[in-house]
């Protein structure tokens, strides 16, 4: 043969792969089949390299299992996660609940996409007790959307009961599960039907990789979930897959070291003349610690804090001078950050009042003693911005 035709064949596997600690990261577009009568198998598991490669493969297992799901879809994002779920499953003329405290990109997906194909959107009161929210839910409600803790403002919701109530009316039970990682909180043992990560915060743990999973209850909706996935197009890079992984290995450590770390900085924030109240369901005698105490094995590093009155450039004062929290969106890293609220919850439907600003801390694997000398800093310049 030629030398260009050696080099297309040349260094194709040759044997049988080494044994590593995680999966080989498997990069293919096309996957070769044995035989003509294998590339029109429905049968054949793999047939393309969009889904079935040994990494995706191997996270796709480790989720399923600790989230104790029939099975589990892989996708870009988070949030590619969370709209696929609701497009796997909705259709023109249902209606969706959705929970106010939701992370914000959901809701504007809500109101700009699944409005315009004819799926009709309500928000509810996170707080409505769950006998009033599914019992005066219309005929055409399909899908309830839940997030608890709610992003910014961390109301917990009754996920058992919710999902009790709306399975005997046929409803499905959707749960954003970021802040329990699938780990602090297993929403499919409540009963819920479709738990859904951005496992770009704590499963990858280090602020650099995004994707997003959403586990099943049953093997029909598991089903449900992989045919959209086939039908949108969507696919995760090998590497992603495997840097997933590797997070996984050690999200309980991170989660135990930043939980506690979130709930001393917490404690001492509460005691703190400038703070008007802290909302962390973890920390005793916050609103909804019940709730969290009753459901959740531990704490993640992510809460807010309510200052006392003042305007809102005082606030940016207070971030500003802070040194070690990093203001950024995300969260789930290594790193502490910080943001303002205040901006997000105007965009809610049912707006509380929670007695001043609201600033949403995540804590870090840095000395919760220094994150704590940060935040007097901050304080002292809140206080002085006020006047
Ligand atoms: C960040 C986040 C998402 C979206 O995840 P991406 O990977 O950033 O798209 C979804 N839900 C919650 C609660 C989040 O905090």
């Amino acid at each position: 043969m030629d030398e260009e035709t050696r080099l297309i064949r040349a260094g194709q596997q040759a044997g049988p792969l080494a044994k590593t600690v995680g999966p080989p990261i498997q990069k293919g577009s096309t996957v070769l089949l044995p035989n003509a009568a294998a590339l029109y198998d429905d049968d054949a598991f793999v047939t393309y390299g969009r889904k079935g490669l040994a990494a995706q493969e191997g996270l796709i297992d480790a989720l399923s299992q600790l989230e104790g799901a029939a099975g589990t879809c892989l996708y870009p994002s988070g949030l590619a996660a969370l709209t696929g779920a609701m497009l796997a499953v909705l259709k023109a003329g249902d209606e969706v609940l959705v929970a106010d405290c939701v992370y914000n990109p959901t809701r504007r997906f809500c109101d700009q996409v699944l409005t315009r194909f004819g799926v009709a959107v309500r928000y509810f009161d996170p707080l409505q007790p769950p006998e009033a929210l599914v019992g005066e839910a219309s005929e055409k409600v399909r899908l309830i959307v839940l997030e608890s803790p709610g992003s910014l403002t961390f109301e917990m919701q009754d996920l058992a009961r919710i999902a009790e109530l709306a399975r005997a009316r046929d409803i499905l039970t959707l749960a954003d599960n970021t802040w329990g990682a699938g780990y602090l909180f297993k929403p499919i043992a409540q009963g819920i039907d479709l738990s859904v990560q951005a496992l770009t915060k704590y499963v990858g743990g280090h602020s650099d990789v995004f994707m997003g999973s959403v586990s099943a209850r049953t093997e029909a909706l598991a089903r449900k979930l992989d045919d959209g996935v086939v039908h949108l197009g969507w696919a995760v890079a090998p590497e992603d897959a495997y840097q997933m992984l590797r997070g996984l290995r050690t999200l309980p450590t991170r989660l135990e070291r930043q939980g506690a770390s979130a709930l001393k900085v917490a404690a001492w924030l509460k005691a703190q003349d400038e703070v008007a109240q802290v909302l962390f369901p973890a920390l005793p005698g916050a609103p909804h610690h019940h709730l969290w105490k009753r459901d959740y094995r531990g704490a993640c590093g992510l809460f807010s804090f309510v200052l006392k009155p003042g305007p809102a450039r005082a606030v940016d004062a207070l971030l500003d001078v802070l040194t070690l929290f990093g203001l950024g969106f995300s969260w789930g890293g290594f790193e502490s950050l910080a943001i303002a609220c205040d901006h997000q919850l105007r965009k809610r439907k049912h707006r509380r009042d929670y007695g001043g600003p609201v600033v949403r801390l995540h804590i870090g694997l840095e000395h919760p003693d220094d994150l704590i000398a940060d935040l007097r800093i901050g304080l002292d310049a809140y206080r002085r911005a006020c006047g």
